[in-house]
């Protein structure tokens, strides 16, 4: 392999906060990145606003946090940042009943790119468009910034009017606390196709599919469900804990011989070539935009084959024989953030 490290990592001492200096940011939304973005800016001195529907449930909680409230067309009136952290599915139609107040030189954020990329929204062409993505939950992003610590995150632009696009972008993300852990940039396209190949392909289609598979092998081959469950489930938390620290190396280290060797030679034999293709075959469906298609139609349809998957997925035995384990056995939690770990990667809806 030849080294392909090449990006640059930004942190606090490259980004200069005065880009925000005399500017209002409309934070449209209150949810996951939302009420992370706004209290982290508020309190780095930036002058936020939050947009929120009259009849919004976290108009009050954003209110009480000491956050001026007003809804998403005067809130972006005012604003000259404004920052689209509504679910990704509704954006559309929240952009286009604020458009109507951008005015030139005005940008235009987010912190996921599949509307833009997939021109689910088309801005005009007097502002500009940039990401700033924290990789991590927004319930972290609020936690770390409180600890005096940062979220790693990615910045974009899309579109450069101002010619100061970038510069504020990374304002931005040092006033969430992004920059105090490291900023890289990127684009749009290749921030949108890495992550939704990422949670289809590995992380939570892949390694649910690889969960059951495995479950499913042990309790038909007449073992405990319950062996099953820790085996094929309990287990993996340490395990990723270990590549999470230490990459595939330092699990390789923590673990048996036995198990290294045994995980060495039949990791392969699992998950061969076809599952190589089958990745491929989902990366193309990601780049060609036929997965993005299928994604807002059945947006449009009302949500029917997705409400069916994930009755099934619920009525998965593995999933009874889970929720009572966990009743039954009290594991210890020690410094974790179990609301957030439970987060989806990517909640939208
Ligand atoms: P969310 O689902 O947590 O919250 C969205 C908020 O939008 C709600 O709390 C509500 O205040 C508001 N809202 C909901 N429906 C609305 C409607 N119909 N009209 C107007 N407002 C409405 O969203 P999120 O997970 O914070 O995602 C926001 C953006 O951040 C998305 O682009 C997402 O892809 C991106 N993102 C999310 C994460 C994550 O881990 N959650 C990580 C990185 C990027
Ligand atoms: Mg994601």
């Amino acid at each position: 392999m030849t080294e392909k490290f090449t990006t640059e990592v930004y942190y606090d001492e490259d980004a200069d906060g005065s880009h925000l200096d005399g500017k209002t940011v409309a934070v449209l939304g209150y949810g996951s990145q939302g009420h992370a973005h706004a209290l982290n800016l508020h309190e780095s001195g930036v002058d936020v606003v939050v947009g929120l529907r009259e009849d919004s449930s976290s108009r009050a909680e954003a209110e009480e946090a000491g956050l001026e409230v007003a809804t998403p067309d005067d809130a972006a009136a005012q604003a000259d940042v404004v920052s689209i952290l509504v679910p990704d599915t509704v954006q559309p139609a929240v952009f286009e009943a604020i458009e109507p107040e951008l005015d030139e030189g005005d940008t235009v954020q987010f912190a996921h790119g599949f509307n833009i990329h997939y021109n689910q929204i088309e801005p005009p062409e007097y502002v500009d468009v940039t990401m700033v993505a924290p990789k991590s939950p927004g319930h972290l992003v609020r936690r770390n910034y409180e600890r005096d610590q940062g979220t790693p995150g990615l910045i974009a632009v899309y579109q450069d009017v101002s010619g100061g696009a970038k510069e504020e972008a990374l304002a931005y993300a040092k006033g969430i606390g992004c920059t105090r852990a490291g900023v890289i940039e990127t684009s749009f396209k290749e921030e949108v196709e890495t992550d939704l190949f990422g949670e289809q392909a590995v992380l939570c289609g892949g390694v649910t599919s690889l969960v059951k598979h495995g479950y499913e092998t042990l309790v038909d081959a007449g073992y405990s469900p319950e062996m099953a469950y820790f085996e094929c489930l309990n287990e993996l938390k340490l395990i990723v804990d270990l590549m999470y620290e230490g990459g595939l190396g330092g699990m390789w280290d923590s673990v048996s011989d036995t198990a290294e060797y045994g995980g060495l030679t039949e990791g392969d034999e699992i998950l061969d070539d076809h599952v190589r293709e089958n990745m491929e075959e989902t990366l193309e469906r990601v780049q060609n935009g036929e997965f993005a298609r299928e994604w807002i139609a059945e947006n449009q349809a009302g949500r029917p084959s997705y409400t069916q998957l994930r009755a099934a997925e619920k009525d998965h035995e593995i999933e009874d024989v889970g929720a009572r384990l966990r009743e039954l056995f009290a594991w210890e939690e020690s410094e974790s953030e179990s609301a957030d770990e439970q987060e989806r990667v990517n909640a939208d809806d």
